[in-house]
């Protein structure tokens, strides 16, 4: 069983990696941003609650993110590639429970703020209007930023450059979790 987290700031190109990381690796691909935005155009429960706070670039609260993620985890027995989760300490917190401690590696995109900031711009995604942009970015620095302490305290963390060629970039992944396994 392989677990493999993406951390970084939004825009930071995490989906595009982690879809790329799962084929080669034929893990699964999970994606709670992928996920609450489905949630959100099937007009759920989960969908109705998530819907504004999403819009304003806010978190979705840990209990709901931690079930949503919690049930799509079951079948899943290789193993997985977290992308968007978790983004808080309590997540973090739920998800060692669950795999035990078995996370492999923890990838941490870095790419420079006025870059994320044109990468997200440049979307056009219903959430991506320049003030939630600029908050999910102060969201990011204040709530997700303390996992990387939390996991290069664990020594799992792995700093990527995550500016440049899409396909370079996924060569500098594959080469930290070859050299991690
Ligand atoms: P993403 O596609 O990962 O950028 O996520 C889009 C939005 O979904 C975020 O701005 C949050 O509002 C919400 N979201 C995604 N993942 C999480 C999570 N792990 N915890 C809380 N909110 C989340």
């Amino acid at each position: 069983m392989t677990n493999i987290i993406f951390l970084g700031p939004p825009g930071a190109g995490k989906g595009t990696q982690a879809k790329r990381l799962a084929d080669q690796l034929g893990l699964v691909h999970l994606a709670t941003g992928d996920m609450l935005r489905e949630a959100v155009a099937q007009g759920t429960e989960l969908g109705q609650q998530a819907k504004a706070i999403m819009e304003r670039g806010d978190l979705v609260p840990d209990d709901l993110v931690i079930a949503m993620l919690m049930e799509r985890m079951a079948d899943a027995a290789k193993g997985v590639i977290l992308d968007g989760f978790p983004r808080t300490l309590p997540q973090a917190e739920a998800l060692d429970e669950k795999l035990s401690g078995q996370i492999d590696i923890v990838l941490l995109l870095e790419v420079p703020e006025d870059e994320l900031v044109q990468r997200m711009l440049g979307r056009g995604r219903d959430d991506d209007t320049e003030e939630a942009v600029r908050n999910r970015l102060v969201v990011y620095r204040e709530q997700t930023e303390p996992l990387v302490d939390y996991y290069s305290g664990k020594g799992l963390l792995n700093r990527v450059d995550g500016v440049g060629d899409m396909d370079a970039i996924q060569q500098r992944i594959t080469d930290a979790v070859s050299q991690a396994a």
